[in-house]
């Protein structure tokens, strides 16, 4: 997609902070923090939000788990714990539309998902 900021970013056309890489998913740090640690975890191949996943995107949906599980080792926060959130669409306030996790940590997050 020409005009995806996270396509970009796996192209490496705009510059980040890359913490995983592997044939099919890239986390990278994400520019405005809302925690400590956050992290966005995504899909190498262009998948607008979770209302477009095909049935072919189930096993690589399923690894950026190992992969979060991965980084939270290497990062050592895995057994401090951390937050998965995917906004999708209007009302989940999805601003880039290429499917992104993000992977919140580093402090006693908020009992409320909602603010
Ligand atoms: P959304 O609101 O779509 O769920 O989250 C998009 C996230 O992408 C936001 O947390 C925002 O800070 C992050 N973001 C937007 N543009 C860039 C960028 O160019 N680089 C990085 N690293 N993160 C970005
Ligand atoms: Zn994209």
């Amino acid at each position: 997609m020409d005009n995806c900021i996270f396509c970009k970013i796996i192209k490496g056309e705009i510059p980040s902070q890359k913490l995983y890489e592997d044939d099919e998913i890239l986390a990278f740090r994400d520019v405005n923090p809302a925690a400590p640690i956050h992290i966005l975890v995504i899909p190498k191949k262009h998948i607008s939000m979770l209302t477009e996943l095909k049935e072919e995107d189930e096993v690589v949906i399923g690894r950026i788990y190992t992969v979060v599980n991965k980084i939270a080792k290497q990062e050592n926060f895995d057994e401090k714990g951390y937050r998965v959130i995917v906004n999708c669409g209007e009302d989940g306030g999805q601003e880039v539309k290429h499917i992104h996790f993000h992977l919140l940590g580093g402090k006693r997050l908020g009992d409320k998902i909602v603010g």
